[in-house]
């Protein structure tokens, strides 16, 4: 019997690879979004289809639906996005959750949580497994991202204690691919954006910091298999290659124009000194690792955002 999937956050980067295989397993996807960072374009494809429904809303908002799944990606992810409008970005986090709990509960649906590897802050453990506690400025730049989801995560295991519903917490790490917006302000679509147009490519501090990054047809399967399996979470998915900024600038610039020159800007305040995921647990239960290294990854990465820059 086929399921009917509700993806918050549907029409965003992740949201839209996401609804792509739903859709291509054969269930029922109703997509919502609010379109302050996702775009139509990214699941035009499947307006009009009749297993697919598309509805601007804002989670902010309780609404009702009747369905099996709740993916709950709603909410900016680059800093530049939820720093936009924080107060706004703390009640999608808070609020957004609660409805959509709200929602699961009334229903009897299983609810996702796109958690983040910001609930680790700027991290004193290296690497980081699920279960160190973080290190995260309550009042800072950063705060109104990395509090709201770690009130989410309160908020989905409170609902299961009291209620019983159903959840799954899943904390993302950086992840990158075809889809993101040339404006997203996040560091893979700035640094290709940059390179592609023959700038410079602009180091936040000194570039010593370091992430790890995950393509996002990766990210997606570790999330159909949390979905489907029967541990609640949290459980990190991330790629554990970790590169130091600089290094990943001089990969990007080496994929485009060699010649380019790397500069430096003011690191912004709060920014993780290191960030790499302990994998272990998701690859106990759920047998997921990433497959794509990150200079694969790049390639088709490039490619889209060469044709957005082309259009
Ligand atoms: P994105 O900004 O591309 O997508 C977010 C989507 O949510 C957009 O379509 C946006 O319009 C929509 N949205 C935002 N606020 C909304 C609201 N109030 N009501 C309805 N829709 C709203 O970001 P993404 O990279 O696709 O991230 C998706 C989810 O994954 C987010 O919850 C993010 O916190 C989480 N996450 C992403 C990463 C990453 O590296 N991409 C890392 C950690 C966590
Ligand atoms: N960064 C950078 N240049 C840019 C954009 C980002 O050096 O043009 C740095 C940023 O300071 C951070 C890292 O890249 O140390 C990752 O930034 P991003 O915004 O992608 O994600 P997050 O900080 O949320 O992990």
């Amino acid at each position: 019997m086929s399921l009917r999937h509700l993806v918050t956050g549907g029409a965003g980067f992740v949201g839209s690879h996401l609804v792509d295989r739903l859709m291509a397993a054969g269930d029922e996807v109703i997509c919502l979004d609010n379109y302050f960072t996702g775009r139509k374009a990214n699941i035009a494809r499947w307006i009009g289809h009749p297993r697919f429904e598309l509805i601007r809303h804002d989670v902010t908002e309780p609404i009702r639906l009747e369905v099996d799944r709740i993916w709950h990606l709603a909410c900016p992810a680059s800093p530049v996005h939820y720093q936009f409008n924080p107060i706004k970005t703390a009640k999608t986090s808070f609020l957004g959750t609660y409805n959509m709990l709200g929602l699961a509960r009334r229903v009897g649906a299983r609810l996702l949580l796109a958690s983040t590897s910001e609930v680790y802050g700027d991290p004193e453990v290296h690497p980081q497994p699920e279960s160190y506690r973080g290190c995260v400025n309550t009042i800072g730049i950063r705060s109104c991202y990395d509090e709201g989801k770690r009130i989410a995560e309160t908020l989905c295991f409170d609902y299961r204690r009291m209620h019983g519903t159903e959840v799954r917490v899943a904390r993302i790490f950086n992840t990158y691919g075809p889809r993101m917006l040339p404006n997203d302000g996040r560091v893979v679509s700035n640094f290709i954006v940059q390179a592609l147009r023959g700038e410079p490519l602009t180091l936040y501090g000194d570039g010593s910091q370091t992430r790890s990054f995950c393509y996002v047809d990766d990210l997606v399967e570790g999330l159909i298999r949390l979905m489907n399996c029967d541990q609640t979470g949290p459980i990190n998915l991330g790629n554990p290659g970790e590169f130091t900024i600089r290094e990943l600038a001089e990969l990007i610039r080496g994929q485009i124009n060699p010649g380019l020159e790397l500069v430096q800007r003011p690191l912004p305040q709060d920014d993780p000194l290191q960030r790499q995921p302990v994998i272990d647990l998701a690859r106990a239960v759920l047998g997921w690792e990433p497959q794509i290294p990150l200079a694969q990854g790049l390639q088709p990465t490039i490619a889209h955002f060469r044709d957005e820059l082309a259009a």
